[in-house]
């Protein structure tokens, strides 16, 4: 069963690019929810809000470890920078299961959010929506460099774990969540 983080954010959205899919998802809402998935999406939103209620659920311990066990996860935006073992602006940190650091809301307040299209791995022109977006600004030689914008790194893979600055979500484009349903095969 795929599961989608729906503590806060933009979770409605990406169980409804699964359901176009034909794929039945699950709310992850509390600690017990995790037991019954075999991946995992953390959607956009708040990452300082999600990570405060992933420690008040005592979910952020089993999650990180399940994420380090080989759970798929596809994290966007928000998603992202839980999953970042470094926030270069922010002295917290979250799940920590992927070797990148990130800015917050990296894009500065005037253009805070766009649309852009761009490769994204295998994939050519991917429809990007970049909303008060993180970007990456350092990765680790074992990452998988998977799209840029601008000169920086926008979506990166990491063994189990897919991890982008945008919201896929929100397009109608729905190869990001084919390609993370690949990593559950
Ligand atoms: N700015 C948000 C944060 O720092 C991320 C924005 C988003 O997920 N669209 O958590």
């Amino acid at each position: 069963m795929v599961g989608v983080l729906a503590l806060q954010g933009a979770f409605r959205e990406h169980i409804i690019s699964l359901e176009k899919l034909g794929v039945k998802a699950k709310e992850v809402r509390t600690l017990s929810d995790l037991s019954s998935i075999d991946s995992i999406i953390l959607p956009g939103g708040e990452s300082t809000v999600q990570g405060k209620l992933l420690r008040a659920l005592n979910m952020m311990v089993p999650l990180k470890s399940m994420i380090e066990q080989g759970l798929p996860v596809l994290a966007t935006c928000a998603g992202l920078i839980l999953l970042a073992n470094k926030i270069d602006n922010d002295e917290n940190t979250y799940l920590s299961t992927l070797p990148v650091s990130v800015k917050r809301n990296a894009y500065g307040r005037q253009v805070s959010s766009f649309i852009t299209t761009s490769n994204l791995g295998p994939l050519n022109a991917v429809e990007m929506i970049f909303i008060r977006a993180p970007y990456i600004t350092n990765v680790e030689d074992v990452v998988e460099v998977l799209s840029m914008h601008d000169g920086k790194i926008t979506g990166v893979r990491y063994k189990n774990q897919i991890g982008l600055s945008f919201h896929p979500e929100l397009s109608n484009d729905l190869r990001c969540h084919e390609l993370f349903l690949k990593l559950t095969k």
